[in-house]
């Protein structure tokens, strides 16, 4: 496909200019669809606009006027107050920025403004704007004066702001002042909306289907609303799109890890899975049979599987993941397992030995800490196909042990490992089936746009009987009945976890460290108690040898960092005590959590927050209240945005996803998988001519990552 007029440079459109296009450029506007897609940050309507005749002091406003007159006022302080005067239809109104005597020289006499913020009392009315922007320039203003809607008797002072009116505010830099953007985007809207249009992928019956505008009326509405409501449309049109290509760039992953070679189809014969089903002493739970269902049904197809199962701590995972590495040994391969941690290998294994007890399925554990002749003998058992069910950690596979017949890898903690990680699996021959395990649930729609690549599965119960981990959230002045509590506990020959930010103190931000509480710790509350610190910083084998006096019971209390997030399982620890606990996400408490929830005594976690912010309080009773790690991440979405999400399952790539908010257009996300998957079934590559406009947008938008991934 050619150049269209959209990818002119920004340089040349009317009202820019070389000397210009710069400053447009620092904000990311370098061709002329780039305009386009610079859509205002907020709208401002008649209804949210204050006439300044009904400014009142103690109101926090949004008015709109023109600036009658202005000065800089000093005051004895020797602070310099810049003020402005500023009038509508309805009457007139100071604005001071105390501090930022600069504006006089931005501000002009004549220039219509936006200003919003608080008013105060000072010689009168005063607003104090926190933001304000320049709508029209004194000289380029069409007519400075706003026109004054009809008057009425009974209303004496009329609306200042025809009703139906709209204020736009495009993101702004000090080079680029909001007057510039909106003159030079008023002048190309017109020419840039009749070419959009041809970069229109979805067809009208597509858009009928999903209830979205086409492009061009989109891009038209956000720039020139003819009312609020709209806005909601067009942007949830530019959300689907930005969706749809993310799920297509999954998607092309996905083919090339599931589809572009063969995958091993399963075959059940049920001797070990019926065996082991008959020696449970308990019943699978109503989800662990659903997932199962599935996971069955991938291994049974040619296809590679390419699955995640996701679920809260304890809900059962790593039985159905064994149950899914006995289909592929009955189907005549080897699985594998792999943990985040040696320890935690340890412990799968030491499980996964239990339930196969009496079993003909050959189990071996291979860590990088045996050595010697041991660890050549289990290497070459895992060679020679005896051990049917290999257990380790990433290295597992990441230096290359050699297998007999690798047929399904399951990878516990999935964040440690990389998609593109999953890929390199996908060269092996044959490819193994892929089953990634995460106890980070989140919600459906969140984690498909996070994972479009895989499948998702959801364990959302609990086996019958648990009991939740007790929560309760401590101000600070009750810390040390919290101490004492713990030391009860502690008494009774159980241990405790007791978890900082940081590892040490720094002048930025008050938090407790786990250094000097460590040091406090020992010598106070718990003086006498074998106490040991863990963190990060520590080098491996350090980490390793205090995780495992922690296990042996040798170390009564841990004073740690999020580094126990993973990779301890110790019964014993039945009680967490959280510092600074404001400083954590909600699911990184509650995952943290889980680690006292293991054995059967009731854990017990207590979370004591450093302020006494409201929002704080109330995302910590959210916490206290509800043992559904689902809701909690639902929480986590509400209140923190979508952002961290993103940005810890992405490394840093950015997913670009501006006008996507899986909150408000969480529906959109299956339907823009299933059309992805959809053409990419048709046309594995993207790049038949009837696909032309999606592989032009889609390289546009991902470029870079279809490179990275290896599937451009
Ligand atoms: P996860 O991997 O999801 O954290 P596990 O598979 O380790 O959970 O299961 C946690 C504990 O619950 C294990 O001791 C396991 O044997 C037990 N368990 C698993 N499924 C059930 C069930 N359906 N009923 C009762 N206990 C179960
Ligand atoms: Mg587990």
């Amino acid at each position: 496909m050619s150049l269209t007029p959209l990818d002119k440079p920004v340089q040349f459109l009317k009202g820019v200019g070389p000397r210009r296009a710069e400053a447009f450029q620092r904000l990311g506007i370098v061709c002329a669809r780039d305009l386009l897609h610079h859509v205002p940050r907020r709208y401002d309507d008649a209804s949210t606009i204050t006439p300044l005749a009904r400014v009142e002091v103690g109101m926090d406003v949004t008015a709109v006027g023109m600036v009658k007159n202005k000065g800089i006022v000093p005051t004895r302080s020797g602070l310099r107050i810049f003020q402005a005067v500023l009038q509508d239809g309805t009457g007139i109104v100071t604005c001071a920025w105390p501090g930022q005597p600069w504006l006089d020289r931005t501000l002009q006499v004549g220039d219509r403004i936006l200003v919003t913020g608080p008013v105060k009392f000072f010689h009168g009315r005063q607003i104090q704007p926190r933001e304000h922007a320049v709508l029209e320039r004194a000289s380029t203003a069409p007519s400075p004066t706003p026109t004054p809607g009809p008057q009425s008797p009974a209303t004496p002072q009329p609306a200042p702001t025809p009703p139906g009116t709209i204020f736009v505010t495009y993101p702004a830099s000090e080079q680029l002042p909001q007057w510039v953007l909106r003159r030079v985007i008023s002048l190309n809207l017109e020419q840039l909306l009749r070419h959009v249009g041809d970069e229109d992928h979805l067809t009208p019956s597509a858009r009928r289907a999903l209830g979205l505008p086409d492009l061009a009326s989109a891009f038209a509405t956000l720039h020139r609303p003819p009312s609020l409501d709209r806005v909601d449309a067009a942007t949830r049109r530019l959300a689907y799109d930005e969706l749809f290509f993310l799920q297509l760039l999954q998607a092309r992953v996905r083919y090339h890890a599931t589809r572009a070679r063969p995958g091993i189809a399963f075959e059940r014969t049920n001797e070990l899975i019926r065996a082991l089903h008959d020696s449970l002493p308990f019943t699978l739970t109503g989800a662990q049979v659903g997932v199962l269902r599935e996971i069955y049904a991938d291994m049974a197809s040619p296809h590679r599987m390419n699955r995640m199962l996701q679920g809260d701590v304890g809900c059962g995972k790593t039985l159905v993941a064994l149950f899914a590495m006995l289909l592929a040994v009955e189907g005549g391969y080897q699985a594998a397992l792999m943990a985040p941690t040696e320890i935690l290998a340890e412990q799968h294994a030491a499980r996964i030995r239990e339930f196969l007890a009496g079993l003909p399925c050959g189990v071996e554990l291979l860590t990088g800490s045996a050595t010697g002749r041991r660890r050549e003998e289990a290497r070459a058992r895992v060679a020679g196909g005896e051990a049917r069910v290999v257990i380790g950690t990433h290295a597992l596979i990441q230096e290359g042990v050699e297998f007999d017949a690798l047929g399904l890898v399951v990878v516990d903690e999935q964040h440690r490992f990389g998609v593109r990680q999953r890929l390199a699996l996908a060269e092996r021959d044959p490819a193994p089936d892929v089953l990634v395990m995460s106890a980070t649930p989140i919600p459906r729609s969140l984690a498909m746009a996070l994972h479009g690549d895989l499948d998702i599965s959801m364990i959302d119960e609990l086996p019958a009987g648990r009991r939740p981990v007790a929560t309760r959230v401590a101000g600070p002045e009750k810390r040390e009945e919290v101490f004492r509590e713990v030391g009860r506990r502690l008494d009774r020959g159980e241990q405790a976890y007791v978890v900082y930010p940081v590892i040490e103190e720094s002048e930025k931000a008050e938090l407790r460290a786990a250094e000097t509480e460590y040091d406090r710790l020992r010598s106070g509350e718990f003086a006498g108690r074998e106490v040991a610190l863990l963190h990060g910083r520590m080098p491996a084998d350090e980490k390793d040898r205090v995780m495992r006096a922690f296990l042996a019971g040798e170390i009564r209390v841990l004073v740690a960092t999020t580094v126990i997030e993973v990779g301890i399982d110790v019964a014993n620890a039945t009680v967490m005590v959280i510092e600074n606990a404001e400083r954590f996400g909600l699911s990184q408490l509650h995952q943290l959590r889980g680690r006292v929830g293991r054995g059967d005594r009731g854990g017990l976690c207590v979370v004591i927050p450093g302020g006494t912010g409201s929002s704080t309080r109330e995302r910590l009773a959210v916490f206290a209240r509800t043992s559904d790690g689902f809701e909690i991440a639902a929480a986590d979405l509400r209140i923190r945005g979508q952002g961290d999400f993103f940005g810890a399952e992405q490394h840093g790539h950015g997913t670009g996803l501006r006008f996507a908010d899986i909150l408000v257009h969480g529906d959109l996300v299956g339907p823009a998988r299933e059309r992805a998957r959809g053409v990419v079934d048709g046309d594995p590559e993207v790049a038949k001519e009837e696909n032309a406009l999606l592989r032009l947008v889609l390289e546009r938008r991902y470029g870079e990552r279809l490179k990275l991934f290896g599937v451009g």
